[in-house]
């Protein structure tokens, strides 16, 4: 027997063995429901509909806001994505990242941490053994959103998307041979096999599984804008600074321009957005430049670090030097509430989480949207598989090894987001100092950011 035969064979195994899943008399409106038709939603249907063994399947993307005509203009969006390695990968490999490259999007060959409390930074850059030309790319959020938009235009004979109406309710099936059933706002129902739920941190679809979800307020708003440097340069630096209050952040657009993720307290962030934009610029290259706090516990870890990397660690007197905001594009600041939220499951039967909908993450490491791009390349594979081997779209078995692998990878990643947070958005002395040390640390060894990159670019 070929290839084709064998294929050919699988497939009506697979068939049959959905017919009987679901029951042969009850019909379907589509194979795969996708809730929520954010950047994780639409980049999964896109996915899907590229995958060679899941040709053959009927999918529907549902996106509660009406579509957005976007075109790019002269002024950046205040919404950006620093995406890692193996998400441009993903995205490349559908298509997307050709429109993306056709826009815009800015590369980062280097990023630079630095603490309040000394002159110590960590610095990353794309030497060493990370398998790509760049740590980062970052990339406008409707840039993106649009680029997928394009591909999955091209994909109308497979993928049903609709825009502007919202799910009301789930009902999820409580037997074996039950469908999925939504029911929308304005009346509809639609029913399938596999309903996968990527509507956001406030997730309906997670709320209907009736799964643990571990929650806290990190008390901090992100505030972002858009800022044009006082230099123009290659600006292809990530500039990173924690403050006791929250980290400040710079990530490149372009020579001239920078994207601010500002994470502050609740009040502060109030403060910042009522201020004029000149008193915004002050504080903010206040925040940025400000010398280092007076912290005798500091001075003695960097002395012993010094001592006992003395080979290693090269002190810089001058410490680090980021770029000087000029001025803050007008109308360009936002704030955005930080939390963190994690599904102790991503899986029940017939229904799986992906992205923001299963974990949400402090924007520190910039990690949030790529964690829901390695769920997105996980799930294709597995579903891929599955119905190669036969075996029905909804199989609960393919379903738990898709959460299996993705809890490994996520749980650890999201621990130590959280951990950089509480240790640095902090003024307790000693944390203070530990924070300091782990930063000299990382940097005298080369092994330790190695690691760190390879965490953070997979
Ligand atoms: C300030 C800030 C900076 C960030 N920077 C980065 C970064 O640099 N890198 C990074 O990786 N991540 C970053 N993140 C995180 C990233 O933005 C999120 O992880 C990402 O937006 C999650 O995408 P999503 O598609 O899972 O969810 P969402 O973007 O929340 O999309 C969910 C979608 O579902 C739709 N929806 C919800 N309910 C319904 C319903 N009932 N019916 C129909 N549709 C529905 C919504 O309309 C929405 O479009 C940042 C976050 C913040 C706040």
């Amino acid at each position: 027997m070929n290839c084709k035969q064998l294929y050919m064979l699988r497939r009506c195994y697979s068939t049959a063995e959905h017919l009987k899943s679901i029951g042969s008399s009850k019909h379907l409106d589509y194979d795969i429901i996708i809730s929520g038709g954010g950047m994780i939603g639409s980049s999964l249907a896109c996915t899907l509909s590229r995958a060679p063994m899941l040709q053959n399947q009927k999918i529907l993307l549902i996106e509660g806001a009406p579509k957005k005509n976007w075109k790019l203009s002269n002024n950046y969006s205040n919404r950006v994505s620093a995406l890692n390695p193996s998400t441009k990968k993903l995205l490349e490999s559908v298509d997307v990242w050709n429109h993306i490259k056709a826009a815009r999007f800015k590369p980062v060959k280097q990023m630079k941490v630095w603490g309040s409390g000394s002159v110590a930074a960590v610095e990353f850059d794309i030497s060493g053994n990370v398998s790509s030309d760049c740590i980062a790319y970052i990339v406008e959020n409707d840039v993106l959103l649009s680029a997928i938009d394009k591909e999955l235009d091209k994909s109308k004979d497979k993928i049903t998307v609709i825009h502007g109406s919202k799910v009301k309710s789930y009902q999820l099936p409580t037997e074996r041979n039950q469908p999925v059933t939504l029911v929308m706002e304005d009346g509809h129902t639609y029913s399938c096999s596999l309903l996968l739920g990527t509507d956001g941190a406030n997730s309906k679809v997670r709320e209907t599984m009736g799964v643990e979800y571990v929650k806290w307020s990190y008390g901090q708003h992100a505030i972002v804008a858009n800022l044009e440097l006082q230099e123009v340069s290659t600006n292809d630096t990530a500039w990173q600074r924690f403050l006791t209050t929250g980290p400040v952040a710079l990530l490149p657009l372009n020579n001239e321009f920078s994207s601010l993720v500002w994470s502050t307290t609740i009040d502060n962030s109030k403060e910042l957005l009522k201020m004029s934009d000149e008193e915004f610029v002050h504080a903010l290259n206040t925040a940025l430049m400000e010398p280092p706090q007076k912290n005798s516990l500091i001075d003695v870890t960097s002395y012993i670090t010094n001592i006992v990397f003395k080979n290693q660690y090269i002190p810089r007197p001058s410490g680090v030097i980021p770029p000087q905001i000029k001025s803050v594009q007008s109308g360009s600041r936002a704030a955005f509430p930080l939390g963190f939220g994690h599904s102790t499951s991503y899986v029940k039967p017939s229904v799986a989480l992906l992205g923001d909908a299963a974990h949400r993450v402090h924007p520190l490491a910039g990690q949030g949207v790529n964690l829901g791009f390695g769920d997105i390349e996980c799930l294709t594979r597995v579903l891929s598989k599955a119905v190669t081997n036969g075996h029905v779209i909804n199989s609960f078995s393919t379903l738990k090894d898709y959460e299996k692998e993705r809890l490994r990878h996520n749980v650890p990643t999201m621990i130590a987001i959280d951990l950089m947070n509480k240790v640095y958005s902090n003024s307790n002395s000693l944390l203070m100092a530990l924070g300091d040390a782990a930063i000299q640390l990382a940097n005298c060894l080369p092994p330790v950011k190695t690691l760190m990159i390879k965490q953070a670019s997979s």
